[in-house]
């Protein structure tokens, strides 16, 4: 078995360019040594596999070089925000199985920063613009031409302090005023073009501040300054925010030195330094926050760990394994080149560890009956199937049996899958036919079958056939071969199960670059519904989940020829729900 294929992978693998940067960084003993990192979302939205690829790198950072990863969660726009994100932003990232240092929040330093603010005002470094967002949008410029200057921007600093002032006691209606830095309108860097700094929110409560503040800092100004209060060390973020470290670092140039001691803990000689690196895009999904959003605002998906959703909670109710997930991320690992993943290579991940671990089960999709006409009633006992059943013993993973056992009752009447049967068929047919050949079912005896009863329609509704007393898998007629083996359930102890057959999302590789709406780009085959006879083995899924550390697990198995299939939440004690969560099929390594 290739147990630890990928481990090894990950072990073999060269150092990437941030963990070459973070060496280098050691090496030389830039601040102290010390490697601190965060994980900054937006309580916004819901975790997707994108912020998994950040996940790993500043976790995995934190982890590799005895570092601290904090979780920080970059609350600074109350119309968007909410508690309800906090909440599954942490369980999605214990569920990956990473560990943060402290939980930060951005809000925490709003008295700092609105002091930082005023400060700039008081040293000329920023003013009150009482222009609309459209007029300061035009005046901007473009890269090659030169921004033009606010008729606001030479303000006496009086006015300025005044007007920020009442700005943050709620006496200018949002939108009417901004704080801007006075930095530079013709630089080439866009973003020195004097950025805001605040602006005015006060339709909205904020989720943990409430009414407390007014003004909001933007981005630019909330980011680089509170990695500084931490004493983040590596501030590693996507490619998109590189052209933002200039300024990142002018916000930093004037908030350290000596004038600004004791912002920080870590002394005048720390500083914080931005990284970037490409982000995950994977093909057939989309991962934009607002596009999700309207998936589940409008029913398109049932929610948003919807198993087709590429959320975090949506990848874990389809089946994927934090492992899988993680494995993934070491595959495809980090540069500096933007591009498109195969969402391919992420379904080859979750088979490569699921054929490890997940136990082989018979499942039958479209059944019909078999009756074995010469198994003898006296063979039927099997305690707790009410003595209807003879209790054969089948191996989770075929040739491993340390990885358990299962008993799987046999009896005189199955299911089979209705294409397994062909009442007429030429000698290329492997499987069940009258007066055809001998076929073993699936870790039990041989049978031959004899002949079919059909309903008025044609439909065949009953298959006959005889079986071998003498070929019982695991007794020496066991070896006997055939052409083929065939799954069966036994009728009496069978369970039905909901399954859910899920495929990809959308219909197209890149529904963001097309043309029109996303909406109609659906892939309108994502989910078929089926009902299947499932052994009874799965009856011990009719509980409520096992939970691990506080946190509910998940059960996997392989329905043998269908795919990988997990159980579903929605299972209750009556009822099993399987999702599936990829086909057997791996078309990826072609
Ligand atoms: P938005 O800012 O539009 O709300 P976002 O996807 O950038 O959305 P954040 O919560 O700000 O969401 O992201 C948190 C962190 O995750 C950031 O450091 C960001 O760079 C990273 N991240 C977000 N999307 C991806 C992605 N597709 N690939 C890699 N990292 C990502
Ligand atoms: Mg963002």
């Amino acid at each position: 078995m290739e147990m630890n294929k990928c481990e090894n992978d990950s072990e073999a693998r060269s150092l990437n360019f941030i963990e070459q940067i973070v060496e280098k960084d050691l090496a030389e003993g830039v601040n102290g040594g010390r490697i601190q990192t965060r994980f900054p979302p937006e309580p916004n939205g819901y975790l997707h596999i994108g912020h998994v690829k950040a996940i790993c790198m500043d976790f995995g950072i934190a982890e590799k070089y005895n570092g601290v990863c904090n979780l920080r969660f970059d609350d600074t726009n109350p119309a968007k925000e909410d508690t309800e994100y906090v909440e599954t932003i942490e369980r999605d990232i214990a569920w990956l199985g990473f560990k943060w240092g402290q939980i930060y929040y951005a809000s925490d330093y709003f008295q700092q920063l609105y002091d930082l603010a005023i400060r700039f005002i008081k040293e000329g470094k920023a003013y009150v613009d009482e222009q609309t967002p459209e007029q300061i949008a035009e005046q901007k410029g473009t890269p090659t031409e030169p921004g033009v200057a606010s008729p606001f921007r030479d303000r006496p600093i009086e006015e300025n302090l005044r007007l920020f002032e009442a700005m943050q006691r709620g006496e200018i209606e949002e939108g009417k005023m901004v704080l801007r830095a006075k930095i530079d309108m013709a630089n080439p860097n866009m973003h020195f073009r004097d950025p805001i700094m605040y602006r005015i929110i006060t339709s909205h409560p904020h989720h943990r501040t409430g009414r407390r503040w007014n003004v909001y800092p933007m981005y630019d100004f909330a980011h680089g300054q509170s990695d500084y209060f931490e004493g983040v060390t590596h501030s590693i973020c996507t490619l998109e925010f590189e052209v933002h470290r200039p300024l990142y670092d002018y916000f930093l140039d004037q908030i350290t030195g000596p004038n600004f001691a004791g912002l920080s803990p870590y002394g005048p000689d720390y500083r914080p330094k931005q990284r970037e690196f490409n982000r995950l895009n994977i093909t057939y999904t989309v991962m934009s926050k607002r596009k999700m959003l309207q998936l589940v605002k409008e029913g398109l998906v049932a929610g948003w760990d919807d198993p087709r959703m590429p959320t975090v909670c949506g990848l874990r109710r389809r089946g994927y394994t934090p492992q899988a997930i993680r494995n993934f991320m070491d595959k495809i690992g980090y540069t500096k080149v933007e591009g498109m993943i195969d969402q391919g290579l992420l379904e080859h991940t979750i088979r490569e560890d699921l054929k490890e671990t997940a136990p082989r089960v018979c499942a039958i999709f479209d059944p019909v009956k078999l009756v074995i006409t010469n198994y003898p009633s006296s063979l039927l006992c099997g305690e707790g199937q009410g003595g209807v059943c003879e209790p054969l013993v089948a191996e989770n993973i075929d040739g491993h049996p340390e990885l358990g056992t299962r008993e799987m009752p046999f009896g005189r009447e199955l299911w089979i899958e209705r294409g397994d049967f062909l009442e007429e068929a030429d000698n290329k047919f492997y499987r069940l036919s009258p007066g055809g050949r001998e076929v073993r079912l699936k870790a039990s005896y041989i049978i031959q079958a004899t002949g079919c009863e059909k309903d008025a329609e044609g439909k065949i509704t009953t298959v006959y056939a005889t079986y071998d007393p003498d070929s019982k898998s695991g007794t020496e007629g066991g070896n006997r071969k055939t052409k083929a083996t065939i799954n069966w359930v036994e009728c009496n102890s069978a369970l039905d199960a909901e399954v859910r057959l899920y495929d990809r999302l959308f219909a197209v590789e890149n529904p963001s670059a097309e043309e029109g709406d996303f909406r109609d780009l659906l892939n309108p085959d994502s989910l078929k519904v089926v009902t299947a006879k499932v052994e009874s083995s799965l009856r011990s899924e009719l509980h409520a989940p096992v939970l691990k550390d506080g946190i509910e697990q998940e059960n996997h198995y392989q329905l043998l020829k269908q795919g990988y299939f997990v159980v579903d939440p929605d299972t209750t004690a009556e009822k099993l729900v399987l999702n599936r969560t990829c086909s057997l099929k791996d078309n990826y390594l072609k």
